[in-house]
């Protein structure tokens, strides 16, 4: 599975990419929208999370443009609390979910495993062959 991370604020950045490769994603970053631009339309993700907040490009623009393109994978947003009014652009620009700032990591990670595997056509995170049971959670 892989993931891009677009974030500007280096150390939040550097905390996403970190705890997803613990997890086993292979992992991405962009510190700015251009950049996100251009790496999210190259390259077949599995799932982008992106900061709207963004330098270069707005992160719903970024987003709008990938959606205007061949771009399906999931788009997980993060939005600053108190704008509620990102959520609903951010999602009316093509995202799927969205985490309020500051989150738990926890629950980002959560989320992202729930949009991978809702888009990947899997209803839980059991998969099953015959005799061998894999729980891609645990
Ligand atoms: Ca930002």
């Amino acid at each position: 599975m892989r993931i891009l991370v677009v974030e500007d604020e280096a150390r939040l950045r550097e905390q996403l990419v970190e705890a997803l490769t613990v997890r086993h994603y292979a992992v991405d970053a962009a510190g700015d929208g251009q950049e996100a631009l251009f790496l999210g339309q190259g390259t077949p993700y599995d799932l982008a999370i992106v900061d709207l907040g963004l330098p270069g490009l707005p992160g719903l623009e970024v987003i709008r443009r990938w959606r205007a393109g061949a771009v399906k994978y999931p788009i997980l947003i993060l939005t600053a609390r108190g704008h509620w009014q990102e959520k609903v652009e951010g999602l009316e620009a093509g995202a799927d979910d969205y985490v309020v700032k500051p989150f738990h990591l926890e629950e980002l990670l959560a989320r992202v495993q729930a949009l991978i595997r809702r888009t990947s056509g899997l209803p839980s995170s059991i998969l099953e062959a015959g005799p061998l049971r894999l729980d891609t959670a645990a």
